[in-house]
């Protein structure tokens, strides 16, 4: 994906599953042939293109925001100028924009920019909470820096999706299938939920 194209569908992702977040995605893009079209369209029009993704009012408020504020810096959409930058600088140009938070800059750089970060998202939180990688009281924005502490950069992509399977098949959110588990000797929170 387009390093733009990553950052708004990751917009879309928020509080909703990737399904729902690709059917908006696909839409914007049919709808909109290019950012510009965005940005020029009523609110709630570009609302009813995304609403599969949910939270349509917010989101459609969001990836204005995001998309006026790229071009009154870069005067265009083209953020190939991110390649060129170290990843402490990346980070903090994406985390900049409007509504843009640890988690959504992370992800951008990893998947669109082939940078060592590494996202929280809910299940990484959660799994990492109770593997006791982060306390209880991490919040997940928090948990980003001291998870890449933890892990060395070339492991850091594998991981984060290690994790998130791990969360989504087994860690489950409730019932989590301690029983199942390949970890569960080395997990201090086995059998605790
Ligand atoms: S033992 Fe249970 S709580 Fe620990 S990682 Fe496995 S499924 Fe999660």
């Amino acid at each position: 994906m387009e390093i733009l194209d990553e950052l708004i569908f990751t917009v879309l992702t928020q509080h909703t599953s990737d399904l729902n977040a690709e059917k908006a995605f696909k839409k914007l893009k049919s709808v909109y042939p290019n950012w510009t079209d965005v940005v020029e369209t009523g609110n709630k029009e570009l609302e009813a293109t995304i609403k599969h993704g949910g939270l349509a009012n917010q989101k459609a408020l969001r990836i204005k925001s995001i998309l006026f504020e790229i071009h009154a810096r870069l005067s265009n959409f083209n953020l190939d100028i991110l390649k060129d930058m170290g990843i402490e600088d990346v980070r903090e140009w994406l985390i900049s924009l409007p509504g843009v938070g640890p988690k959504t800059a992370a992800v951008v750089m990893s998947f669109a920019l082939d940078l060592p970060a590494f996202p929280v998202d809910t299940h990484v939180h959660r799994v990492s909470r109770r593997l006791g990688f982060i306390t209880s009281k991490t919040t997940a924005d928090n948990a980003h820096p001291i998870m890449e502490k933890l892990i060395a950069p070339t492991d850091r992509f594998k991981f984060h999706i290690l994790l998130i399977n791990h969360g989504r098949r087994t860690c489950k959110a409730r019932n989590p299938l301690c029983d199942k588990c390949p970890i569960v000797t080395n997990c201090p929170s086995a059998y605790q939920e």
